[in-house]
């Protein structure tokens, strides 16, 4: 990578980590945690809760088949005792009706108390509608005969009443070794599904007992309809092929997320199925968890908000005013004042010290202004004479060139030069030489007062009157008039053919335009002190071409 393009990556960057950026970033580090922790909390929260409710039911589904136990336990002890009543009572011949009397108090779990004899015909029964009625094909009868004890059928459809029901077999033989007749006890499934109802009542959780085929024989209120009806299919297949011991729970989960809890009811096939529906168990934790995930996401913007506000209001705000305030100290306005009072008081001492910066340097620079007045002044003057320099004569040449320009009028330049002075020096010395220069420039500066001219030393022992709003004419007039100035200071000077110091003048006058230069009118007035020097000197000369441009003639002078 070019150094230009790591430069460039360099300066992106710090744009993106600006202030703001910055503290954005410092204050998600401070909300992050935070909201890491709530997190963390509620999907714990939730596990736990999904934990609680699952034991929960284990233990409902338990205390559902101890219930369920009870009843058919409480059947078992009706038959037996009803067993030992027959016995006794069938030995003097009153078995039925002593059967029926005792059956008169309501048991909540028997519906009906039906005595078959040995050719499973039912010879005695607490409702008469089973009398007479054969149920030696049954299999819970024949098993009953069989193995001589207790027997719970399957689900079964009443040949007589055409309800659905479960019939518990007991063989009084099982008491009483002569007797061949069979106890049966109709079990009141409508009891067995509200001991159900009340154990149920969870929001996902459905409890059903079904017999050896998987058909419904009770139910909790949301599965009623299913009471003689198979099992819904996967809960059927886990039911039929879970088979837990006595008094423990098999469990599973289905694709459904169903947890599915089956177990047995002791000395039948019976089995109580608990379906605990996860999702609707964990959409109420759900919903109070997406509720805090948006709390939280509410709390993480009104943060970063309040960073972005603050940091517009206490940060960049304030360094954008002092930023604009140093601005203008850039383009010399000194007199800019950060204002203190919009500031945060953090900022304060750096806005004061910012004016007190102002203040002192906008000081400095009035006296340098004043300083470099002086200097500029004095760069344009010479000491010797009191006149302008060469320098001081430029820009006033350009400053009246410029200002002829604009109004239409002409300039004259008059250049005069000492003549034989190096003889003076060496005459009389160079102390002398400077007097002598003094007196010169003295004269010329009477003149220009007198003229409205501008007079200056040009250099060495040469002089300048400029003229503005002159004429060759006029100018000419003037230059005689120095000339005659200077002589008649009659300054000695024994090695000039004159006897004393005179000078040479050379006469230009131009009409500046947009296409002429000053330094041209400069050149035909040297030009001109140059001829006059060759005319003999003490004598003024004026430049021809100037003349000719000079719609206002006179003699030319050389
Ligand atoms: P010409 O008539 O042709 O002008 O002859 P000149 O001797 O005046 O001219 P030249 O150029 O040969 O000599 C000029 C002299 O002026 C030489 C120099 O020593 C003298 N001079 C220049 N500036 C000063 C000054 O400031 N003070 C003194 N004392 N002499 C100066
Ligand atoms: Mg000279
Ligand atoms: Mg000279």
């Amino acid at each position: 990578m070019s150094r230009i393009a790591i430069i460039r990556k360099k300066a992106k960057l710090r744009g993106l980590l600006g202030i703001r950026a910055r503290l954005v970033i410092l204050a998600l580090i401070l909300v992050c945690p935070m909201m890491l922790d709530r997190v963390r909390l509620l999907e714990h929260t939730r596990a736990t809760q999904l934990t609680a409710v699952a034991n929960n039911v284990a233990t409902l589904a338990q205390r559902a088949a101890d219930a369920q136990r009870e009843v058919i336990s409480s059947v078992e002890a009706v038959l037996k005792s009803a067993a030992y009543i027959h016995a006794g009572a069938s030995q003097i011949g009153r078995g039925c009706s002593i059967l029926r009397a005792s059956l008169r108090v309501d048991l909540p779990s028997v519906r009906m108390l039906s005595v078959a004899d040995a050719n499973g015909t039912i010879h005695c029964s607490t409702s008469a509608m089973y009398v007479g009625a054969d149920v030696s094909q049954r299999a819970y009868f024949r098993k009953a005969l069989e193995i001589h004890d207790f027997v719970v059928s399957d689900f079964l459809v009443g040949a007589q009443s055409g309800k659905g029901t479960i019939l518990a077999a007991y063989p009084v033989s099982a008491v009483d070794a002569g007797e061949e007749a069979v106890l049966i006890a109709g079990i009141n499934l409508d009891w067995l599904s509200d001991i159900m109802s009340n154990l149920a009542g969870h929001a996902g959780l459905s409890v059903a007992l079904v017999d050896g085929e998987g058909t419904v024989l009770a139910a909790s209120p949301d599965q009623r309809s299913q009471i003689g009806h198979k099992l819904d299919a996967v809960p059927l297949a886990f039911a039929l092929g879970a088979n837990p011991r006595d008094r423990e729970l098999a469990t599973a989960h289905d694709d459904d997320g169903r947890l599915l809890t089956v177990s047995r009811i002791t000395g039948t096939n019976a089995r109580l199925v608990t379906t605990l529906d996860e999702n609707v168990v964990s959409a109420t934790i759900n919903q109070e968890i997406r509720t805090a995930y948006l709390e939280l996401g509410l709390v993480c913007l009104i943060a970063l908000l309040g960073a972005l506000i603050a940091a517009e209001r206490l940060i960049v705000k304030p360094i954008s005013m002092l930023t604009s305030t140093a601005r203008q100290f850039a383009l010399g306005d000194w007199s800019a004042r950060a204002e203190r009072a919009r500031l945060p008081s953090e900022f304060q001492p750096l806005a004061r010290a910012f004016n007190a910066m102002a203040a002192q340097l906008g000081q400095r620079e009035r006296e340098l202004v004043a300083t470099n007045n002086s200097l500029t002044v004095m760069a344009s003057m010479d000491l010797l004479s009191g006149l302008a320099n060469r320098r001081g004569f430029q820009s006033r040449l350009d400053f009246e060139w410029m200002r002829a320009v604009q109004n239409g009028h002409g300039v004259a330049l008059l250049m005069l030069d000492v003549d034989h002075f190096k003889m003076f020096n060496d005459s009389y010395g160079h102390p002398e030489g400077d007097a002598c220069l003094s007196r010169i420039g003295e004269a010329l500066a009477g003149v220009a007062n007198d003229t409205g001219g501008f007079a200056a030393r040009y250099g060495g022992e040469e002089f300048c009157l400029l003229l503005p709003e002159s004429d060759a004419a006029t100018a000419a007039t003037v230059g005689e008039t120095v000339r005659a100035t200077v002589e008649r200071l009659a300054l000695p000077h024994r090695t000039s053919v004159f006897q004393r110091v005179t000078i040479s003048v050379g006469v230009a006058a131009a009409l500046p335009t947009d296409s002429n230069a000053p330094s041209e009118l400069v050149e035909a007035a040297d030009a001109a002190l140059y001829a006059a020097k060759h005319r003999g000197r003490n004598t003024v000369v004026e430049h021809a071409i100037t003349r000719i441009a000079d719609p206002v003639s006179m003699a030319i002078a050389s």
